[in-house]
This record gives C-alpha cells, sequence and structure tokens, in this order.
C-alpha cells in the first residue's frame, strides 16, 4: 500500500511539471438547453508525462487530441485526487464542488509538441442564486446557469480547464443565439451576426485570476473616455439609468487614472444581471437589476468597482499571504469620497469603523489579517475591510499624503499582472517613504487585536518662571495602553475655548507621562477624538445609535398607558412593526419592574406625559434633547408646530451595556413616520419628522469619555 502511496506521488509531482500556458477558446452556448460546448486549444509547458488540471466532472469529454493524435485521459479518483493535490502543494479546497482533476496522459515527443485541444461540454443550468455583494462573496453563488433567463458562468463552474494559483491568459470567441450580447473580461476585439447567431471575440495579451462567460438580451449604451470604451449593457426598461451610469464611470475613471496611472483594459462595462450581485471583474461590474437602481450605487459601489481594476483585477492577491485589496480599496473608494468631499463624514467613518470593530470582533473570533480571504460576516468585514482600510490610514499618517499616493501609484506600476503580498505592498511604501516600515506588519498584519489607550491624570498648570508675567500654560498627563504593545502617534486635542489645537506625543510603554505647553489656556483635552488611531474604543466613545437598538439582545418595548385611544392604537401599531420576529416583550410602563428595565435593550414608544417610564427619565437623553407630544427638540433645534414625531437613543439609565430608544408623536398622523420606517435610519442617534418627512437626523456627538478630561481651573 505504501509502495503504491508513494508510486502515486511521484508520478503526481512530475504530472505538475505541466503548466497550461495559454488558452484559445471557441465557446458555444445555448440557452434553451442549458448547453455549453467548449473547443479550447492550449499552450503547454514544462516536463512531464502526464498533464493534471482541474474541469467540470458534470463534463462530457469528446477528444483531447496533440497534432492530431487523440491522447488518453482519465478523471482521478477521489484518494488520487487528494493525494495529487497535496503533492502540487495547491489549496485543500482547490477542488470545490463540480470541479474533477483530468489526468491527460502525454505521448512521448509533447510537449515538445505544446498544443494540445480538448473538445467538451455540458449542461449548467445551478439555480441556487444568492444576492452577494462584492467578489469576496464568490464561494456563496450559483457554481453556474445557462437558461433562457440569462448566461451566468463564473471560474467557479470550472468551465475551462484550470491549475490552481496560475493565472489565465486567453482569447475566445463565443458563439450565442441571435439577439444575445456576450460579456467577459479583456477587450472585445469583435462582433458579428452570421447564420443567425452573434459571434463575439475576446482577447486580452495580459493574465487574469479567473474568467467569466455572461450573457443576455442587452441594450448597449456608449461613451469614449480617451481609448476607453465605457459601456452599458442593461436589460429593455433599464436603459434610462444608462447615461446616469456612462458619466459616473467617466468620472471615477478620470479620477483613478490620475490618482493610479493609466486603466489597465480597453473598456469599462456596467452589466446588469439576472440575479442580485455586486460583482467586480477585471474590465466591467455585474449588478443586479435592483442593485442598479438602488442610489448609493454610482455614488459609492460603482466606483469601488472601478477602483478594484487597478488591484484586484489587474495587480492580484496572493491568497495564500492573506487579502490586502479590500482594505485598500475602501481606502481609496468608499472612504476617500468623504474626505474629498471635507465634511466630517469622514471622520464619522472612521468613527463606525472602528466601532464595528470593538462591536462585533472579540477574543473569539479575531483573526490576523494576514488570514483574511474573503467576508462572511460582520466580524470578518470589520477585520478585513475595516481594520485593513484604517492600517492603510496608519502607514499615510506615518510617511505623509505624498508618499502615499505616490506608492500606491507605483505598486500597481510594479506589480500589475502579477499577484502580490502584503510585504510587496509595504516593501513600495518603505522605499517610497524612505522609512522601514515592518512594524506594521508586526503589529497590525501577523497579530490580532487593536491597542486600547487610556488618559490617566491630566492636569494644566501655569508657567510662570521667576514669578514674571503669565508665558503660558503647562499641560501634564498620562497614557495607558494594554499588551501588547503598539508605537502609536496619539494625537492630542487641547481645548482652548473656541478651537481646538492639535499636538501629537509617541506611546511606545505600557505607561507614559508626558508635558505639552500651549499659548492660551487650556480648558481640557481630548486624546485622538476623531479616531485617527486604529483602536478597540471605549464604550463611551461609541454613541447609541438605532441598528444597536433594533439589533439588541433582550427587546422590551415599553408603551404608553395614558392619551386618547386612536393614538394608543397607532403607537401598539408602532410597537408591532419594530416586533421584528416576535422576539421582544410589550408590557406597559406600569408593568416593568427595573430589575427587567436593566436586563433590556428598550423601546419606549410615547413621550414623558403619555408613558411614565419616558417622564422618568426624561431628563436622561443626550445633549438636552426633548422628545415629547409637543414636539422635540434635537441637534439644538426645537420643533413646536406642525404634525410631529421624534426619535432619541441613549444607554438604558440602568445598564450602560445596553441602548435604550425613546419615540414620540404630537398627534396620530404623525405616528406614521415611526414604525418599521425606523428600520432604514439605523446609522442615526436621534431623528425628527414633521407632516411626514424627515427633518432632522444624526449621530450624538461624544461630549464625554474616558479619552477625554476637562480641567477645573
Ligand atoms: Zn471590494
Amino acid at each position: 500500500m505504501q509502495l503504491i502511496v508513494a508510486l502515486l506521488a511521484a508520478a503526481a509531482l512530475q504530472a505538475g511539471a505541466i503548466q497550461i500556458v495559454d488558452h484559445d477558446m471557441a465557446v458555444e452556448f445555448e440557452p434553451s438547453t442549458h448547453i455549453l460546448k467548449v473547443t479550447d486549444t492550449i499552450t503547454i509547458a514544462g516536463d512531464g508525462q502526464s498533464l493534471v488540471a482541474i474541469l467540470n466532472k458534470g463534463f462530457s469529454i469528446e477528444r483531447i487530441a496533440a497534432g492530431g493524435v487523440e491522447l488518453p485521459f482519465r478523471w482521478a479518483s477521489e484518494q488520487e485526487t487528494g493525494e495529487i493535490v497535496a503533492q502540487l502543494g495547491w489549496p485543500e479546497d482547490a477542488l470545490e464542488g463540480n470541479a474533477g482533476l483530468l489526468v491527460v496522459d502525454l505521448p512521448v515527443g509533447v510537449p515538445a509538441l505544446p498544443k494540445l485541444t480538448l473538445s467538451y461540454g455540458g449542461e449548467v443550468y445551478d439555480k441556487k442564486m444568492e444576492a452577494a455583494f462584492g467578489r469576496e462573496s464568490i464561494s456563496a453563488q450559483t457554481t453556474g446557469l445557462i437558461g433562457e433567463e440569462g448566461v451566468y458562468v463564473a471560474p467557479s463552474t470550472y468551465w475551462y480547464l484550470w491549475q490552481p494559483e496560475e493565472l489565465v491568459v486567453y482569447k475566445m470567441e463565443v458563439t450565442g443565439p441571435e439577439g444575445w450580447e456576450v460579456m467577459s473580461e479583456g477587450d472585445i476585439i469583435g462582433r458579428e451576426e452570421k447564420d443567425g447567431k452573434v459571434v463575439t471575440r475576446f482577447g486580452f495579451d495580459h493574465p487574469f485570476d479567473g474568467i467569466h462567460l455572461i450573457a443576455g438580451h442587452f441594450v448597449i449604451g456608449r461613451e469614449q473616455h480617451g481609448n476607453v470604451d465605457i459601456l452599458t449593457y442593461f436589460f429593455p426598461g433599464s436603459e434610462e439609468l444608462s447615461p446616469r451610469y456612462l458619466a459616473a464611470c467617466k468620472r471615477y475613471l478620470e479620477m483613478y487614472e490620475e490618482m493610479l496611472g493609466p486603466y489597465p483594459f480597453g473598456k469599462f462595462a456596467v452589466v446588469e444581471n439576472f440575479f442580485a450581485s455586486g460583482y467586480g471583474m477585471p474590465s466591467f461590474t455585474l449588478l443586479g437589476s435592483q442593485v442598479i437602481r438602488l442610489p448609493f450605487i454610482v455614488d459609492i459601489s460603482l466606483g469601488h468597482e472601478i477602483a478594484h481594476n487597478w488591484w484586484g483585477n489587474s495587480v492580484y492577491v496572493d491568497w495564500r499571504r492573506g487579502n490586502w485589496c479590500e482594505g485598500l480599496t475602501v481606502y481609496v473608494a468608499d472612504y476617500h469620497y468623504l474626505e474629498i468631499a471635507e465634511t466630517a463624514d469622514a471622520d464619522e467613518y472612521r468613527r463606525n469603523t472602528l466601532r464595528d470593530y470593538t462591536n462585533y470582533v472579540s477574543h473569539g473570533n479575531d483573526f490576523a489579517l494576514r488570514d483574511f480571504h474573503a467576508r462572511h460576516s460582520a466580524a470578518t468585514r470589520a477585520v478585513g475591510y475595516g481594520k485593513s482600510m484604517m492600517v492603510f490610514h496608519t502607514i499615510r499618517r506615518a510617511i505623509g499624503d505624498e508618499a502615499f499616493f505616490g506608492a500606491i501609484k507605483e505598486f500597481v506600476r510594479r506589480y500589475q499582472w502579477q499577484s502580490a503580498t502584503w510585504e510587496n505592498l509595504l516593501g513600495v511604501f518603505s522605499e517610497v517613504g524612505g522609512a522601514d516600515l515592518g512594524w506594521v506588519a508586526e503589529e497590525y498584519i501577523d497579530r490580532t487585536g487593536a491597542p486600547f489607550i487610556e488618559l490617566a491624570g491630566a492636569e494644566s498648570e501655569t508657567v510662570d518662571p521667576d514669578g514674571s508675567p503669565i508665558r503660558g500654560w503647562r499641560i501634564k498627563f498620562a497614557l495607558k495602553q494594554s499588551q501588547p504593545l503598539y508605537g502609536l502617534d496619539v494625537p492630542v486635542h487641547i481645548d482652548i475655548g473656541d478651537e481646538y489645537e492639535v499636538q501629537t506625543v509617541r506611546l511606545e510603554e505600557e505607561q507614559q507621562e508626558f508635558e505639552l505647553t500651549v499659548g492660551s489656556h487650556p480648558f481640557g483635552i481630548s486624546i485622538d477624538p476623531d479616531c485617527q488611531l486604529f483602536r478597540r474604543l471605549h464604550r463611551e466613545e461609541i454613541p447609541p445609535v438605532l441598528s444597536q437598538i433594533f439589533g439588541g439582545a433582550d427587546k422590551l418595548i415599553v408603551l404608553s398607558e395614558t392619551g386618547d385611544e386612536a393614538k394608543l392604537e397607532g403607537y401598539r401599531q408602532v410597537a408591532a412593526a419594530l416586533n421584528r420576529g416576535d422576539k421582544a416583550t410589550v408590557k406597559t410602563a406600569a408593568e416593568v419592574s427595573d430589575d427587567e428595565l436593566a436586563r433590556s435593550t428598550l423601546i419606549i414608544i410615547g413621550g414623558p406625559s403619555e408613558n411614565a417610564l419616558a417622564e422618568r427619565w426624561e431628563e436622561m437623553l443626550p445633549n438636552g434633547s426633548l422628545v415629547n407630544t409637543g414636539g422635540f427638540v434635537l441637534a439644538g433645534e426645537e420643533h413646536a408646530s406642525g404634525s410631529l414625531a421624534g426619535v432619541a437613543c441613549m444607554r438604558n439609565p440602568l445598564n450602560q451595556e445596553l441602548g435604550a430608544v425613546v419615540m414620540a408623536a404630537n398627534d396620530a398622523a404623525a405616528i406614521n413616520s415611526l414604525g418599521s420606517r425606523l428600520l432604514h435610519y439605523g446609522k442615526y442617534s436621534y431623528l425628527g419628522f414633521k407632516d411626514g418627512r424627515n427633518i432632522v437626523k444624526g449621530i450624538w456627538k461624544v461630549e464625554t469619555s474616558p479619552l477625554i478630561q476637562k480641567f477645573e481651573n
């Protein structure tokens, strides 16, 4: 037995030396029968007596030939597959789903004659579709579908001969029925109609990490941007969305060509999909019909997918060494758009990023960025996107804007059409920034966790040398950080009345004392109030918001007990709408005990004049706010006329770990603003509606936290 295994292993090793260099494919698809037919002429290289590669094991292979001679082939058994995968060092999950391992025996003289032609085909019709966002959700999707509803054939269909971790160079001629337009990676180099068929040719000089075959009854929209064709492939009925997409693509291409260098493809297409998706492929994006109609897609997600054409889709990720590309894409897309708008939204974005890490990631589910592949939960997103994005922010703070943006451009220039790692990235940042950034890998890429910092004992005194007139103030304070230690450039905001003076101190020890001098009277200090550092937040730094309450544990809805019956009935309907899955307990204020309140996430419906609990905690709302039946005071503004409804979140006064929300309306009509509509406002701490329209919304400012200290003097 051992001998057989050893022999097989030796054969496999030899086999692995044969590589596929490129593909020249003729493909035909038939929606009515779900059939895909492929004739692929591959070029091979290397030494060995057999070619080993992956193909859909549901396909039937008609013929494999080299130089007119038919070659013997077989599907490897399960045991042999395991051994070959181990021998070749392929990832253990290299053969998922429909993947089968094909072994083609080569006669003497091949690969000296390095062209092999394979003819194969079969049905592709997996109706399992899942709504998914981004190229990161690939494992959750269908393994491919060819039908009257549309054509989606992906790398995970294993529809072309593939060797794991190898990039794919291809050209392809696709034949489909009249009325069907086809999309794939790379450039469209020809399209003609003949004999009632549509023939489309694709080609590209550089390799891809996977190839898709997409087709549908598309109406094509066009715009030119330099040498780049901007295209929309939309279903009839969606054409009116085209001009907005074409203009937005042009805008993003301009932005990223300036930031990152030339766009690497001859086209960029926005393609409508027949199932819900938000995928980004090299040179196109595939968005579901509902998705293309969402307002934030054009403003954020489209730009994110276009940015992926520089990395993710042309500098590839070396998956064994950690996925760096989502964090970098978020940093130059989602986050960057807020930064260039020059509002406080970018600060808010960083705070929310730290909040999500603090809320969703704990010892049990934390992992190092090195081990990030794809997001599949709030925690993997908080690390793979959020922490990663903050690591790029940290690098930028360390080397400055010019070096940072110069380095990412240089990184693309150097690694395009190759796989790259965190080390490759950090190497370019170090070189362009003129600083060794090895600490980034040590503290943030290979280590789990985040720093947690505390402010200990701040005080200020006047600097009054030799009894001469006051020249300034000295602030003394200590900072502590948890183990393991980080090197942190900590921003300290000094409150000098109408404004803040910002100074930076370097924290490297577990506890360090600092002294700063300022020329104006200081009223207090605040440590990293706008979240420049990647760190775990203090609970007090996280303003309560609606999503925390609606998603909270042990929800208790406390209803009004007094008031007119129409209003009470309205409030009961709000309670029912917010009681998703019937998981909450519903009671009136008179029925609840303090014990029960302290254990619960609270939704208090009715203002102080209707609800005894709202009355009891009237003064507890943050920032002097008021939500009552006569109207509301929110964000310093009072509203008392019209049909009004107000909503305000706070911490549960009996348990600071949990949230509470108070909501009230001044008439039965205004109650319609509450209820399930509020679920769309999850990111906010407070909301005000007038005559059914939202007029005030926001997130509470953090005014007290362990990182803020006011001075007595
Ligand atoms: Zn992405």
